[in-house]
């Protein structure tokens, strides 16, 4: 049958030649949205993917040869089926499961309550007295210039000095993280002064925020920074607030260079600024509440954060917010006022994706995130990082790295609707997760070379818009 006569035209040849228009269509708009968020690269890959996926298809449509119209219809339902079997939400099977951690981290294990021991001090001989595994370890890194150090591989006097402010506006802001009550308690709704801190906090530029119970496990066990070494936290709070802001696309996409620590230091400093704001605010309603902050925390934030149902633990050990990945810093306000709790939902597709994404472990330029599936630590089913070996490479470039944030399929800026897009395939369709990173790599290449710088000129550009 002929379907426009005139330009001899069949159904088949129009399917084809509408499957082969739609493959150029998507890829140059992938192309275009690749130029937007400044990958060059990933363009020009799209661009050259537009034309030798689509040709084979306008050619099929074009061109008429004994049999053509069957070998139409035939490739034209084996795309159709599979594009429908690719994006279709089949249920898994036996999709991995939740956890809630048994125990509790004691702080001054943390590689950064390790690097402020000052070496022969009782602190620090006390510690490795006790922990002579680690002393081994840690002699690799403290042989290194050091986080922030001007030794460092990636060292920008400009970026350092900043990155350096902000750490220290931040410790500038301990002060705050706690304090006297108001003795006259508010009579507003719950609901109201819940709806408020949202409003109010997505006003100061935060990402997200949710509440959740505080649960023994979120509390260190023994504290391990500052003048808090060694102590206990006090903390009977019944609540905590998780706040998470975002960290800019374009420095830490430059990663592992000078401006990731600069990044770092940045939104330590915005999240902890509006932590403690927060936290002021209950405790002139009537309620206590403390700020945790960077350098200055009694809990583990992103595990308040993930049970406040703002994403999950992932291959990293941090958290996976759901729309930037990794890519944010977070804080925490634990308090006695009794908010409306969040509603976490567990998912489960974020784990998938990270048992066969593995994008930040071939990445990562010291192996220190794991290639294997999760594994039982402590009686919880989980992944956790070498932070020895990732710290050591922090002490040798001087900054904070982020690499493995970098490259996570989650953290792409959302461009015409692009990323949100991938997130609704990823999530929905485990097949799609399973052919994901292959698409991934096959646009962005491995990354396995350092990144990119870019100009303040193009950052702020791209930020206008
Ligand atoms: S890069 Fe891949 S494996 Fe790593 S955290 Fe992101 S999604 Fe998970
Ligand atoms: S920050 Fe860098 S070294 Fe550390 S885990 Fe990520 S990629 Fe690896």
């Amino acid at each position: 049958m002929l379907l426009f006569a005139q330009f001899n035209i069949s159904l088949a040849d129009f399917v084809i030649l509408l499957i082969g228009s739609g493959i150029f269509v998507l890829l140059i708009y992938t192309a275009i949205i690749s130029k937007i968020s400044g990958e060059g690269t990933a363009s020009l890959r799209a661009i050259k993917a537009a034309f030798l996926l689509s040709s084979p298809f306008l050619i099929l449509g074009l061109i008429h040869f004994p049999g053509q119209e069957i070998v139409c219809y035939i490739t034209s339902s084996i795309l159709i089926l599979s594009a429908i079997i690719v994006v279709f939400p089949f249920k898994m099977k036996n999709p991995p499961t939740d956890y809630d951690p048994s125990g509790n981290i004691d702080e001054r294990d943390t590689v950064f309550s390790r690097n402020e021991l000052v070496p022969e001090t009782d602190k620090f001989l006390e510690y490795y007295e006790n922990n002579s595994k680690n002393s081994i370890l840690d002699n690799k890194w403290r042989a290194l210039p050091g986080l922030g150090s001007p030794g460092g591989t990636e060292y920008d006097e400009s970026d350092f000095i900043v990155s350096d402010c902000y750490f220290e506006g931040a410790a500038n802001l301990w002060n705050l993280v706690d304090g006297d009550v108001s003795v006259k308690k508010t009579s507003e709704s719950m609901e109201m002064i819940t709806n408020y801190i949202k409003g109010w906090t997505e006003f100061m530029g935060a990402h997200s925020m949710g509440i959740t119970e505080l649960k023994p496990y979120h509390l260190y066990s023994v504290l391990g920074r500052g003048n808090r070494y060694n102590t206990t936290p006090e903390n009977n709070h019944k609540y905590a607030i998780a706040l998470t802001v975002e960290m800019n696309y374009d420095l830490i996409n430059q990663a592992p260079g000078s401006k990731t620590i600069f990044e770092s230091a940045r939104k330590y400093f915005d999240v902890g600024n509006m932590a403690v704001m927060v936290a002021g605010y209950i405790r002139k309603l009537g309620y206590p509440a403390r700020a945790h902050i960077d350098g200055n925390y009694h809990v583990v934030c992103p595990l308040v954060a993930r049970d406040a149902g703002l994403g999950e633990i992932g291959r990293m050990g941090i958290l996976m917010t759901p729309k930037l990945g990794p890519r944010v810093r977070i804080a925490v306000i634990s308090t006695d006022m009794p908010l409306v709790l969040s509603n976490r939902k567990y998912d489960s597709t974020m784990i998938d994706f990270c048992n066969i994404c593995k994008k930040c472990s071939v990445t990562c330029p010291s192996q220190a995130i794991s290639h294997e599936d999760r594994t039982e630590i402590n009686g919880v089913c989980r992944w956790q990082i070498n932070s020895e070996k990732c710290f050591t490479y922090m002490a040798k470039t001087g900054t904070d790295c982020g690499k493995c944030m970098a490259v996570c399929p989650y953290s792409h800026r959302d461009v015409f609707f692009s990323h949100k897009t991938m997130n609704f395939l990823i999530r929905n369709s485990p097949i799609f997760r399973r052919i994901a990173p292959t698409l991934e790599d096959a646009l962005y290449g491995k990354r396995l070379e350092a990144m990119k710088k870019v100009s303040w000129k193009t950052i702020n550009n791209r930020k206008r818009k």
